[in-house]
């Protein structure tokens, strides 16, 4: 296998240009070409990693397989490349930090001051080629969060510089940028990249490759006084142009010829055309809809669809397969009460009650899951989804009064929903939940789940401290409220399903940490169909 190739994606200007889709759009196309690729972020925040952060920071909390919570942009590598990330595919300036001072009391660095220069830089180094390294990968894309110029990023930018001097044309950098249109004089402006690229350069980097981000066409003149007030080649300036759905970026790229650019800049051969027949048959189904639909979506967070960004994408996917627009109605759990339950969830298709920590928003997300029980509304419960179907069950159907999980009331009379025995006694937030990927058995043929998943034995990521309990599982399926899966080593009920009616599934897991372009979620595909009955 040849040497291993780094490209860096840096951004300019502003934040929210869409880095994340233009490195996974980037990566999605080598792949195609044949190359093996994977994606890393790193993050320039002090947190050891985002699991204690409040979505409306930066948005969902993403789950890997080994169990790493990691910011949402692995979300889109994922789903873009159809190949799992790990924990070594997000880094934040914390746990850089966190190893190396660990280090120091170990003693290794033998009564040397250290530094952020070379011991700060060199760690960063160690754990962008880390990937590198297993043998896997023949590219190995790293999205530096941030915008260039914030104080936070220059650790990585001074890596940067020094992993392009340490490798030649194994290593460059693609720069994100924006080129605003200034409608009172019809003009797109291009003194923002220079400033951006200007930036780069006093930190020592050289940027290989530009992708102008614009709402108009770029036409040649202005890309070439970019390279040239850049000091990159003609070709290697490209447009990334607003589209109507972000799986669209990759083709777009493939047109503008940045894959070739990239290729050529690392010294790879440039195989036959990108294989992107999956990709397109995708697209394919997702722009000739037969039919439109909507779904609640019901959380705390929904000002900031970002927090729920997987769960979003889950829907785009089922609803291609189903050949179907998925409109989501975003409901503030805050804002549904008795009296306007009916008002708010009439003329849905289905509900989602998403995941969430805390007590705030519980009343609606309850009243809701009743609505959606006794009107027979298809119903996924995630997470704290499914536990607030099984709080409600509880106190409506088996007139346990005040039932309720013990994070929301340590004292009830019916703890329903119980901390996990191995989470007692745990005291640090950080990384301590039950997470990542673990098997469950679908229990009965006879059931949604197992005609969704057309197998008995599956896996699901995880991020939870609390859980079904046990103590009334029989209680629960006499009146018809049945554990559809459960985890075989520990018995935890994973799935929970009222059998009898239409689609009525709560699931301990996160289903949508799994569904992406090449293999939408079945739960979600399932989930959709019923609705679109509805
Ligand atoms: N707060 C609940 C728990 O910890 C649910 C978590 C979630 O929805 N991710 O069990």
């Amino acid at each position: 296998m040849p040497e291993t190739r780094y490209i860096f994606v840096t951004g300019g200007v502003t934040s929210s240009l869409g880095k994340g889709i233009l490195a996974s759009s980037l990566a999605k196309l080598l792949q195609a070409r044949g190359y093996s690729v994977t994606i890393q972020k790193l993050d320039p925040y002090i947190n050891v990693d985002p699991g204690t952060l409040n979505p409306y920071e930066h948005g969902e909390c993403y789950v890997t397989e080994d169990g790493a919570e990691t910011d949402l942009d692995l979300g889109h590598y994922e789903r873009f490349l159809n190949a799992p990330t790990s924990q070594a595919n997000n880094v934040t300036t914390g746990r850089i930090y966190q190893s190396v001072i660990s280090k120091e009391r170990r003693g290794d660095y033998l009564g040397k001051t250290v530094q952020i220069i070379p011991h700060i830089t060199d760690e960063i180094k160690r754990k962008i080629k880390f990937l590198g390294s297993k043998g896997k990968y023949n590219i190995v894309v790293t999205e530096i969060g941030g915008t260039v110029g914030d104080i936070e990023s220059l650790p990585y930018i001074e890596s940067v510089r020094q992993l392009k001097r340490e490798m030649g044309h194994k290593a460059i950098v693609v720069h994100l940028t924006l080129v605003p249109f200034l409608a009172a004089t019809g003009e797109l402006k291009t003194k923002p990249t220079q400033h951006s690229v200007k930036a780069l350069l006093e930190t020592g980097v050289q940027p290989d490759v530009l992708v102008l981000r614009t709402e108009h066409e770029i036409d040649k003149p202005v890309r070439e006084k970019v390279a040239l007030f850049c000091n990159v080649d003609n070709d290697a300036v490209v447009q990334s142009i607003n589209v109507p759905t972000i799986y669209e970026v990759p083709l777009k790229m493939q047109e503008e010829g940045l894959d070739v650019i990239v290729l050529k800049k690392l010294e790879l051969e440039v195989k036959a055309k990108p294989e992107l027949t999956a990709w397109n048959n995708f697209l394919k189904k997702l722009k000739s809809p037969k039919a439109s639909i909507e779904i609640g979506l019901i959380g705390k967070y929904v000002e900031l669809h970002d927090a729920y960004k997987s769960i979003a994408e889950s829907l785009v996917h089922a609803g291609a397969e189903n050949r179907c627009v998925v409109k989501i109605k975003w409901i503030h759990s805050e804002n549904i009460h008795n009296r306007n339950v009916g008002e708010c969830l009439s003329g849905l298709n289905g509900i989602i009650v998403a995941p969430g920590f805390g007590h705030r928003g519980m009343k609606g997300k309850i009243i809701a899951a009743q609505y959606a029980r006794e009107n027979n509304l298809p119903y996924l419960g995630i997470c704290l989804g499914m536990q607030v179907a099984v709080i409600e069950f509880a106190r409506n159907v088996l007139k346990l009064e005040g039932a309720d999980s013990t994070e929301m009331n340590p004292k009830t009379q019916y703890p329903v929903i119980d901390l996990m025995e191995n989470q007692k006694g745990i005291s640090d937030y950080g990384g301590t939940m039950r997470l990542g990927a673990y098997d469950c058995t679908i229990v009965s043929k006879d059931s949604k789940v197992f005609n969704a998943y057309n197998k008995p034995y599956i896996q699901e990521r995880h991020r939870h401290r609390y859980e079904f309990n046990n103590d009334y599982l029989k209680q629960f399926e006499k009146a018809g409220m049945k554990a559809a899966g459960i985890n075989p080593d520990t018995d935890l009920v994973e799935i929970m399903e009222i059998p009898g009616h239409k689609w009525f599934v709560g699931v301990q897991f996160h289903p949508e940490y799994r569904s992406t372009v090449l293999n939408p979620h079945p739960l979600f595909v399932d989930f959709i169909k019923y609705s679109l009955e509805q």
